[in-house]
């Protein structure tokens, strides 16, 4: 049974990152989402919520989407997955750099561990985590960007920041 890790930050889930997650499941037999939960960032929400997000987006799939959260490096948390694969997503000339970096820094910790690159959609080219949290908070239309579980849970927790603010 071969199984991918594909890690991120998925603060929140997009509609890019469920497309990579179907993608991989035509390549691989089981898709384990990695939740980084040492990023830097100041978060919208937590890895705790981010998890149920991403489960309750891949419930239909079973067992062949798992969600674990992972701290420190990803070599180790490929290992005690108990695989050697990995996948991103690649969207603009932009990510290449920084995929490029990783995939070979994570090469040189352990040669064993394989990058494999899924081109993003044309539709969600654009798509990121981090314009989904500057459009979700304006009232702009986040449906294209997102699948309708996010869109719920970015609606009530900007609304819950609003009345957090308004007080
Ligand atoms: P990170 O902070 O590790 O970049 P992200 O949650 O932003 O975490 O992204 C996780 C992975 O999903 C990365 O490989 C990223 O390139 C990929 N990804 C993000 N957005 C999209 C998208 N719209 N289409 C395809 N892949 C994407």
């Amino acid at each position: 049974m071969k199984t991918a890790v594909f890690p991120g930050s998925f603060d929140p889930l997009t509609n890019g990152h469920v497309d990579i997650v179907h993608r991989s499941l035509t390549i691989f037999d089981r898709v384990v989402v990695g939740v980084l939960a040492n990023s830097s960032k100041q978060p919208l929400f937590t890895v705790e919520e981010r998890i149920e997000l991403i489960e309750a987006q891949f419930q239909p799939l079973g067992e062949r989407v798992v969600v674990r959260s992972f701290s420190g490096l990803l070599v180790d948390f490929v290992a005690t997955v108990g695989t050697t694969l990995v996948v991103r997503g690649l969207r603009a000339i932009s990510d290449y750099d920084y995929e490029a970096q990783m995939a070979l820094m994570n090469k040189n910790l352990d040669d064993r561990v394989e990058t494999f690159f899924l081109m993003a959609r044309e539709e969600n080219s654009y798509v990121s985590s981090s314009l989904v949290k500057q459009v979700a908070p304006l009232g702009g239309d986040v449906s294209k960007l997102v699948p309708p579980v996010v869109r719920i849970a970015l609606q009530s927790r900007f609304k819950e920041l609003r009345e957090r603010q308004e007080k």
